[in-house]
């Protein structure tokens, strides 16, 4: 199905196989707000090993060198696991090495594909989310480094990462209010938790809100050029976008087959409920939007590995592929806890961990309403024929 080669097989086949293993351990990651430190690391060892950590880095600095495709397949069948255990298969920053330093790619990147590292990112403020522009962290130049200040809010796995990306504004007259880039090491001097409220999830991962307070970095540590950090973010998102897409269409597909598996041999009213045209609709709905889903993701990915020059319709239809798979996703976790019934509602089931765990896939990485806006806008200014 869907014409996928020997090779993308065998490399889905791997992820699938990861994603087996990782599912029995769902249950005890919910009740327990994770896994234990060891468990946690074999699982990582256990996706290197499986060849589906860093898929997305080029095999001489010892990434997957998969194509766009192949990730996808992965980040799919990791998707289909809870309480983001499928983690494990990471993705470090892609849009790195092209604007690495080899000092950087030492320091940060090459550790980090060899999952000795792990990198956060610190953007999004109080006052800036969707408006990334409104940031108000500042960078000044000082001698031979850098002093940042700033709180950002939602650092994810700040509490694993042994470094950031932190972005900011320069401050001073040449160049003031552009936008840099930075890696700043965890912990460092002038780096603090503020608080680490608790979310819906129940994930290890936390995500707290963090000052940055007089934090001195040497000039080696700015990414790329001065003014390029906006750049860099939107070559992430764009990834990210489809990623999560992914493993959207992932979580799917396990909750139509757990769904369907217990409509299947729940009796009710003297028959299997998948018999009753109300449950045997929500099934036949979920199963079709996930097709719908899956093929348009692919096809996506499959755009971006005919011709990765062109970013600006790569950038539309990721942000297609994310709008739709995440509400297609959130869909189907809805029907799925209705179609359990009360087993639906126990956090033991997969459908109410899914149901809850979906909700942010609607808004990290930009919204719905974000990824809307950005469709229209290349909808409005290039025609129908350049996205659809
Ligand atoms: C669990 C979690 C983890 C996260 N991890 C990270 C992280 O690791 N690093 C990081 O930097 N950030 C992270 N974020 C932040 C995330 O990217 C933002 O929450 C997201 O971009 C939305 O920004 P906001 O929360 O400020 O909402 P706002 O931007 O205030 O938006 C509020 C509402 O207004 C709508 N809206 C805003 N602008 C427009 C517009 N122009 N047109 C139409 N509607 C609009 C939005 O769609 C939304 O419905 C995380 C968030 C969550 C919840």
């Amino acid at each position: 199905m869907y014409g996928l080669s020997a090779a993308d097989e065998d490399v889905q086949a791997r992820a699938r196989a990861l994603a087996d293993e990782l599912i029995p351990f769902e249950v005890q990651a919910e009740l327990s707000g994770g896994l234990p430190d060891d468990v946690a690391a074999a699982h990582k060892k256990r996706a290197i090993e499986l060849g589906v950590f860093a898929t997305n880095l080029p095999r001489e600095l010892g990434g997957g060198g998969c194509s766009t495709l192949q990730q996808v397949l992965v980040q799919e069948q990791v998707g289909r696991v809870t309480n983001a255990l499928g983690w494990v298969a990471a993705t470090p920053p892609s849009w790195f090495p092209p604007v690495a330093t080899d000092d950087q790619l030492a320091r940060y990147l090459l550790p980090t594909v060899r999952g000795e590292r792990e990198e956060c990112y610190a953007i999004t403020e109080e006052g800036a989310g969707s408006d990334v522009d409104a940031i108000e962290a500042t960078a000044r130049r000082d001698g031979d480094g850098w002093v940042l200040n700033g709180v950002k809010w939602h650092v994810t796995s700040f509490n694993t990462a042994d470094y950031c990306f932190f972005q900011a504004k320069k401050t001073g007259d040449a160049g003031g209010g552009e936008h840099l880039l930075f890696l700043v090491d965890l912990p460092s001097p002038g780096v603090s938790v503020v608080r680490t409220p608790a979310y819906s999830h129940t994930i290890s991962h936390q995500h707290p809100v963090v000052a940055f307070t007089d934090v001195r970095v040497p000039a080696a540590n700015l990414v790329g050029a001065e003014g390029d950090g906006m750049r860099y973010s939107r070559e992430w998102f764009r990834f990210e976008r489809l990623m999560v897409a992914a493993r959207c269409a992932g979580a799917a597909e396990r909750l139509v087959a757990e769904m369907s598996a217990f409509a299947s041999s729940r009796v009710a009213g003297g028959a299997p409920i998948a018999a009753h045209g109300l449950v045997a609709g929500m099934l036949a709905d979920s199963v079709t939007e996930l097709f719908a889903a899956r093929s348009l993701l692919y096809e996506t990915a499959r755009a971006i590995d005919r011709d990765p020059s062109d970013t600006r319709t790569a950038h539309a239809q990721c942000s297609m592929a994310k709008l739709y798979c995440s509400e297609m996703a959130g869909r189907v976790a809805d029907r799925a806890v209705q179609v359990f019934g009360g087993r639906g509602y126990m956090r033991e089931n997969v459908a109410e961990r899914f149901f809850r765990e979906l909700r942010v896939e609607r808004i990290w990485e930009g919204t719905s309403e974000i990824q809307r806006m950005i469709i229209a806008r290349q909808l409005t200014s290039r025609g129908v024929a350049a996205l659809a």
